[in-house]
């Protein structure tokens, strides 16, 4: 679970969204996407990394994560 840096809420970050988050930075040759916390409103800078975990794409791992 991902979280706010500012203010610690929990930023609910659907699979559909990381998918089009990573498609964006691999578009515009950038490692971070900017999401705006639902709280404070303030940009948290969520990895190219992190959204990787929230999207896993096919082929790209082999674990199971129920
Ligand atoms: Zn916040």
């Amino acid at each position: 679970m991902l979280r706010c840096t500012y203010c610690g809420a929990p930023l609910n970050i659907s699979r559909k969204v990381a998918e089009a988050a990573l498609q964006a930075l691999d578009e515009q040759g950038l490692e971070h996407f900017d999401y705006p916390c639902p709280r404070c409103r303030k940009i948290n800078k969520i990895s190219r990394r992190a959204l990787e975990r929230l999207a896993p794409r096919r082929g790209a791992t082999t674990q199971n994560q129920a």
